[in-house]
């Protein structure tokens, strides 16, 4: 069997899946997501995850599709469906299907859930992260509340693509004030010459990355000092160590930050080890 996904309440091959042209996601990007990684048949901090989904949909007043419970079954179902073992797995919920209009549709309407999973070789992640990557930087030009997890990403796509054009893997958004706020799918963190390890904090203009979370309590285990506050380019390119955070990337060491190469231009020490104990630190759900 191929892969499947789930819509709406059927799992459907994934070839076939679709949602209806008057879909709010489709016309009005007007629905939240999450990713989870998937490691070992483990779904990595799914709690977090969900709670974050929640709260993505109260502040867009999207209600919810299901409760948790079900939302955990569906996911399970999803996974060993198309028999992940290592991979991501993917959700998305919009407000639901309605004659194309701004207003929210009437009370009632139903919400589209949309779910897939695929299989992800770690060890191609894993040779990524052995040499490190290329980032860009580009003018912060996204909306206020990024701290909700929409599927409006086009500013991102538009960033990471010119990353891409770029021979880089990331893009960093630079906020009005010259700091870093975060890039177009994952968060940024230095590591200053004396080891303390800095990240922007979570409470404006980035999103509250899952992974960030469970760097900043695996660097409380590891006995590292750390600042949440913003960084600039230049402390950036100065830095000991730098890396990005996503559930899809994990820890991935950054080794040139525009035309700057970092050090020697091959990932540091600190930030292999992040990576290498990163599970230590995360919450693990046997499927
Ligand atoms: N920032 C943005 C803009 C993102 O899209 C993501 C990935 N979804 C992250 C940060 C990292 O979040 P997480 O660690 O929860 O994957």
């Amino acid at each position: 069997m191929g892969r499947v996904a789930y819509v709406n309440g059927q799992y459907v091959p994934h070839s076939h899946a679709a949602v209806h042209i008057e879909d709010r996601g489709y016309q009005f990007s007007d629905g939240v997501y999450e990713v989870c990684e998937v490691w070992k048949g483990q779904i990595v901090d799914q709690t977090a995850h969900l709670d974050r989904l929640d709260r993505s949909l109260r502040e867009l007043q999207i209600a919810s599709p299901m409760s948790r419970g079900a939302l955990s079954q569906v996911m399970k179902e999803v996974i060993s469906l198309n028999r992940v073992k290592n991979g991501l797995i993917y959700m998305q919920v919009t407000r639901g299907v309605a004659p194309r209009d701004h207003y929210f549709p009437p009370a009632g309407t139903p919400v589209s859930l949309v779910m897939t999973a695929k299989s992800v070789s770690s060890s191609k992640t894993d040779h990524i992260a052995a040499k490190g990557v290329g980032v860009i930087t580009v003018e912060e030009n996204r909306w206020d509340r990024v701290d909700i997890k929409t599927v409006g990403l086009l500013p991102n796509v538009l960033a990471k693509q010119k990353a891409k054009e770029a021979g880089a893997r990331e893009a960093w958004f630079v906020d009005k004030n010259g700091l870093i706020t975060e890039g177009g799918s994952t968060n940024a963190w230095i590591i200053l010459k004396d080891g303390t390890l800095v990240t922007r904090p979570a409470n404006h203009g980035i999103l509250k990355g899952i992974t960030r979370g469970v760097v900043l309590k695996l660097a409380e285990m590891k006995g590292f000092t750390v600042e949440e506050r913003g960084f600039s380019l230049g402390e950036a390119q100065n830095a000991q160590e730098v890396f990005l955070t996503s559930a899809s990337g994990l820890v991935m060491p950054v080794v040139k930050i525009n035309e700057c190469i970092l050090g020697d231009g091959t990932p540091g020490p600190m930030v292999q080890d992040l990576r290498k104990s990163f599970h230590d630190a995360a919450e693990l759900i046997k499927l």
